[in-house]
């Protein structure tokens, strides 16, 4: 196999779609020499197979605004890969959802999801619906007329969908009330992130905030560092930001920066707990404006208009919110402002440029697949909890989370340990998940 002959192929057939491009170039680039040496693998044709999605439905999602108006948007459901198990992955609601982004997106999440140890295969589904500025019950008949077409894709053992950008435990529970409705099933099992009195489990809504930073302290742990005491720069104020504030600042850490596609809070004195409440309303007011914090906590925050997090001096970068968000002058500026090291939270959240840049100048860096698979693998508990018709306490949820990310963190450090003793964690994270996923097709047979 050759990354360049199959990027060829890939993008003389789909032309413009970047962001696809993209995330296949990155995992192809790290697996090449690996695959190699395994002539089974090119028999089997496995990658050409597992870089095209199983299928894609597409469906008119049209519902009434407030003002009584007719809206028409495209939905979107990507099944990527079943050879681990039924299709798993988020929703995401955003002005700029393609079928690039989301095929991006479920690629990504079949490795992801191979890493978490739970036999989840890779999904992902959407809408270029805009949430920013609408109305509670707009977003309620949107999630209704969302679900008319999307029910009849989805089941618990078959694909169960969960929420991502501009969806989180409102527009679950709008979905999940429209899909019994239509199917006149109540396996809850068919979506996670569900509210926790109709079968979410206990921690979901922090897991990809809480995952990726016990992904950081077993990487600073590895390169022995301690996070204690650490500047973190955060991006984003949505569900992931939310959830690594309230840990990094359990563990010690001061966030210095919270951002919004408005520009960047600055906390010199580190975020508090009120503030980080009030993220929660600041993400259920729909107005997507980062400068509300700065408007409710003069004292504390400070507002630049049309700047990035990056731009603040930090220890450690998060990125938390959209994907290319973190470009290679960022990576620059955050070097010249001592920070050594960034997780990337968000998916495929670093441009290529930035990814090399951190890898050549001494940066720990780890990515988005590893680093916030958290979040899915939560949502896995949360099905086997519903499979079994039980709930699990907080402490046991977060333990299997603890579990879960070290392992994650083991994987990546088997297969990405260079020869001077560094860990190549984009290595590692793409090689770990594909050796699973590619092992599986092939014993399936041609399919
Ligand atoms: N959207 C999240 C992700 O990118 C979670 C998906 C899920 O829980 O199924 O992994």
């Amino acid at each position: 196999m050759k990354t360049k002959d199959i990027m060829a192929r890939l993008q003389a057939k789909y032309p413009g779609e970047n962001e696809y491009l993209q995330a296949v170039q990155e995992v192809l680039e790290s697996i090449e020499d690996v695959y190699n040496q395994h002539p089974e693998f090119e028999k089997a044709k496995i990658v050409e197979r597992m870089v095209e999605p199983d299928r894609i439905f597409t469906f008119r999602v049209t519902w009434v605004d407030d003002k009584g108006e007719v809206q028409t948007n495209t939905g979107y459901r990507v099944q990527f890969n079943s050879a681990i198990g039924p299709y798993k992955g988020g929703l995401r609601f955003h002005r700029m959802v393609t079928p690039s982004m989301l095929k991006f997106l479920g690629f990504e999440q079949t490795f992801k999801n191979a890493l978490t140890t739970l036999p989840m295969g890779g999904a992902k589904g959407g809408s270029d619906f805009d949430p920013k500025g609408k109305t509670d019950e707009e977003i309620m008949r949107f999630c209704q007329a969302f679900m008319l077409e999307l029910w009849q894709c989805i089941g618990p053992d078959q694909d169960i969908p969960a929420g991502d950008v501009g969806v989180g435990g409102r527009e679950i529970g709008y979905l999940y009330g429209m899909y019994k409705k239509l199917a006149r099933e109540y396996n809850t099992g068919v979506l996670t992130g569900k509210g926790a009195t109709w079968g979410g489990s206990i921690l979901r809504p922090e897991a990809t905030g809480f995952g990726a930073l016990y992904f950081t302290e077993n990487l600073l742990h590895h390169a022995g560092k301690d996070i204690k005491g650490c500047r973190v720069a955060v991006s984003g104020f949505g569900n992931v930001a939310w959830g690594a504030s309230i840990k990094a600042l359990e563990l010690g850490a001061k966030v210095v920066a919270i951002s919004g596609p408005d520009g960047v809070c600055e906390i010199p004195e580190g975020i508090t707990k009120e503030m980080i409440d009030y993220m929660l309303v600041m993400r259920a007011s729909n107005r997507d404006r980062v400068e509300d914090m700065a408007t409710r906590f003069p004292d504390k925050a400070f507002f630049t208009p049309g700047k990035k997090a990056w731009s603040v001096k930090c220890d450690i970068a998060l990125p938390c919110a959209f994907q290319n968000e973190l470009a290679e002058e960022d990576a620059k500026q955050l070097k010249e402002n001592g920070c050594w090291c960034c997780c990337e939270v968000s998916n495929m959240g670093c441009q290529p440029g930035a990814i090399h840049f951190f890898q050549h100048n001494g940066i720990l860096f780890a990515p988005g697949k590893a680093v916030n698979a958290g979040g899915v693998a939560t949502s896995g508990l949360e099905m086997t909890q519903n499979a079994e018709h039980i709930s699990w306490s907080g402490k046991e949820v977060d333990e299997k989370l603890h579990f879960i990310m070290r392992s994650i963190h083991e994987q990546c450090v088997k297969f990405g340990t260079q020869p001077d003793g560094s860990v190549d964690y984009v290595k590692g994270a793409n090689i770990a998940g594909f050796m699973k996923v590619a092992q599986a097709m092939l014993e399936q047979g041609t399919v």
